[in-house]
This record gives structure tokens, sequence and C-alpha cells, in this order.
């Protein structure tokens, strides 16, 4: 799965999500990455958010717009509910899950409960960063 998240300077919010699920899925299967509000979603002035995992609980705890309801509801900011609905809601379950997020003011998170995650991301002042677990690395093109 590769997911993308973005925030543009008209301040518009998007999330893309690709998948080919997973290995043995069975027939005819769809999985989160097309629902919106499970494993992608996008609304202006909250957050965009796009996951990766078992898509089923995805879409049972309706991942995308759980964190968008916190942030917009709650006020909790991009951070605190990306990471309570991946350490909180999505662990439990053992699948191993992560998501990328951006919220409206530009804030990233992208909270993993398995051991890593490839994340990559650009900086305000335009440098690119990658990371798989905690260590971050300044990508050079
Ligand atoms: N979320 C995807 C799915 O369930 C799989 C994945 O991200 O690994 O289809």
């Amino acid at each position: 799965t590769v997911g993308a998240v973005a925030l543009d300077q008209h301040g518009h919010l998007a999330a893309a999500t690709s998948t080919g699920g997973y290995n043995n899925k069975p027939d005819g299967r769809v999985g989160d990455s097309p629902i919106i509000g499970a494993g992608t979603y996008a609304r202006d002035g909250v957050c965009a958010v796009s996951g990766t995992g078992k898509g089923e609980f995805f879409i049972r705890h309706v991942v995308g717009h759980e964190i968008a309801s916190r942030v917009a509801y709650l006020g909790e900011d991009v951070k605190t509910a990306a990471t309570k609905v991946v350490m909180e809601d999505l662990k439990p379950h053992n699948i191993g899950a992560g998501l990328v997020a951006v919220g409206a003011d530009g804030t990233i998170a992208a909270p993993y409960n398995t051991d890593g995650m490839f994340r990559g991301w650009v900086s305000d002042d335009g440098e690119f960063f990658v990371a798989s677990h905690d260590e971050v690395f300044r990508y050079e093109p």
C-alpha cells in the first residue's frame, strides 16, 4: 500500500491511497483504501489521512473519519488524534497498522504500531526526508 496526503498553497487538503490488498485475500474483497472515511479521507480545514493495515479494521473503526472527527469536534491536534486511533483503537487487534496524516496547519503525523513503516515528507524549506523506523534521513535526489 502506498498512501499520500497533501496540503496545498490554497489550504486544500487531499489524500490518496493505492493498494493491492493482502496476499490470498478473498475474491471480490473491497478493502479500506477506496472507502472514503476508512482508509482514505480528507476534509478541508481539518485533516487528510491515508492508512495501511488490514482494511477490515480500518473500515470497522472508520479510521480516517474518526481522526478527522477527533480533530474537528474534540479539538485534538492531528498527531494526538492519529496516534490515539492507531495505538488505542487499532493496536488491540494485532493487525499491524499505520497511517500518514496532515492537518490544516501543515502538521504531519505518521503513527504506526508495527516494527517500522516507510515514510517520506517534504519540510517547509523544501527538503526531502525519509524514515523506516525512528531514524530520519535527509534524502538528496
Ligand atoms: N489496507 C489494505 C487493505 O486492507 C492493505 C494494506 O494496507 O496493507 O486492502
